[in-house]
């Protein structure tokens, strides 16, 4: 059993064995009740959350495929320089912290990140959430929309898919300074929207915003300042136009 393990069952032991007596259980029946809601725990959040590797990945499109919402230059950099960036000083990290990283996933690592140093934190969170930003877009196409399946989803969480785009393009307008606006699953089973600052995200076990995220958008000025300067609700708009649904979808079937 790991140490975080070991510490959400003493947890669960310590708030369930007070709940547990003032219910009149035996206390033997607690170490399976414990066994059985770790178990629950890992299935319904953690594991339902994409892997990303620790390393930076080949981009699916060239630099000017996501043109006109976000022009090659922004890519090039974004990619190349701010990206690669958090990418380099995360394996820096993880070396120094002795982090086995054929051991623990880049998921994990999050989900614990209170452990870990804030360079971990910064770079750990800047590392998944720019994968898992560039795997969220794809070349404007003829059909742009979400999914029956999806809309179904969105239509029962926020009453029209026009009602979660505000709620989206308001929680990354209204972000005051650097982060990101998120669409995720919280642990009820909910599609919510929110936002975190700088490089946190959900996963995170600091972060106030908790879940699984399904979709996320870069607010940082490195994001869209050459082509949209002080405008940054011009590049939520258009970014509309260049979400991958279909890997949106993909992530709430797997969570
Ligand atoms: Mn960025």
């Amino acid at each position: 059993m790991s140490n975080e393990n070991k510490q959400n069952r003493r947890q669960f032991l310590k708030t369930t064995g007070q709940a547990g007596i003032a219910a009149g259980l035996s206390l033997t029946a607690l170490p399976a009740l414990a066994a059985h809601a770790t178990e629950h725990h890992s299935e319904g959040f953690a594991a339902g959350a994409e892997e990303i590797p620790y390393n930076q990945q080949p981009l699916l499109y060239a630099y000017a495929g996501l043109e006109p919402a976000i022009d090659a230059m922004t890519m090039e950099i974004h990619y190349s320089k701010h990206a690669a960036t958090y990418a380099k000083n995360l394996a820096d990290a993880v070396a120094a912290e002795k982090v086995d990283i054929t051991k623990v996933s880049l998921v994990s690592l999050l989900q614990s990140i209170s452990k870990y140093s804030v360079k971990m934190r910064n770079n750990g969170g800047g590392h998944y959430n720019h994968e898992f930003f560039w795997k969220s877009m794809r070349a404007p196409g003829d059909s742009n929309n979400p999914s029956p399946q999806l809309s179904a989803a969105l239509v029962k969480d926020f009453g029209s898919i026009d009602t979660f785009k505000s709620q989206f393009t308001d929680a990354g307008k209204n972000r005051f300074g650097s982060g990101w606006a998120w669409l995720l699953k919280n642990k009820e089973g909910k599609l919510v929207v929110g936002s975190t600052p700088n490089q946190d995200n959900p996963l995170m076990d600091i972060s106030d915003l908790k879940g699984i995220p399904l979709l996320g958008l870069d607010v940082w000025e490195h994001a869209y300042y050459l082509k949209y300067q002080n405008k940054r609700p011009d590049y939520i708009n258009a970014w509309w136009k260049i979400v991958d649904w279909d890997v949106v979808e993909k992530r709430m079937m797997n969570s």
